[in-house]
């Protein structure tokens, strides 16, 4: 999962983009759903909203380090 920092400036370039729909406004910065993240295994070679953020506040998210085998067994739970 990954981790958008608090010099988020809230432009909305990130939310359309995840193919997860795992970004979301919150208090006061876009947020990331842990459970819905795959860090875009199953979708693109290389997170897509990291591709798109204007600043670099993106970032992998310590609390939620996940390998390549459980991002892509989440990928496939999404998919349902
Ligand atoms: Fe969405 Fe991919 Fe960014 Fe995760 S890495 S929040 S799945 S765009
Ligand atoms: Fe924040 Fe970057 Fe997303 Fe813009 S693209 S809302 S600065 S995380």
């Amino acid at each position: 999962t990954l981790l958008i920092d608090s010099k988020c400036i809230n432009c909305d370039m990130c939310d359309p983009e995840c193919p997860n729909e795992a970004i979301y406004m919150g208090a006061k910065i876009y947020q990331i759903d842990p459970a819905k993240c795959t860090e875009c295994v199953g979708h693109y070679d290389k997170p897509t909203c990291v591709s798109v953020c204007p600043i670099d506040c993106i970032k992998p998210d310590p609390a939620h380090r996940e390998s390549l085998d459980e991002l892509a067994e989440k990928y496939v739970r999404l998919m349902g």
